[in-house]
């Protein structure tokens, strides 16, 4: 899992909530809600089919 995170602010990266800057950071890559849907809609067509 990638926890690292980037600041919106100066677009450094770091795992602090907040950036040296005083910036707020974000983690770049959000979790993709949309595959982990389309493997368990996969998962119950093989249970049931
Ligand atoms: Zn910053």
């Amino acid at each position: 899992m990638d926890l690292l995170k980037k600041c919106v602010s100066c677009g450094k990266y770091s795992l602090n909530a907040k950036c040296a800057c005083g910036g707020e950071t974000k983690i770049p890559h959000p979790p993709k809600y949309s595959i982990g849907d389309k493997y368990s809609q996969y998962r119950r067509k093989e249970k049931y089919g």
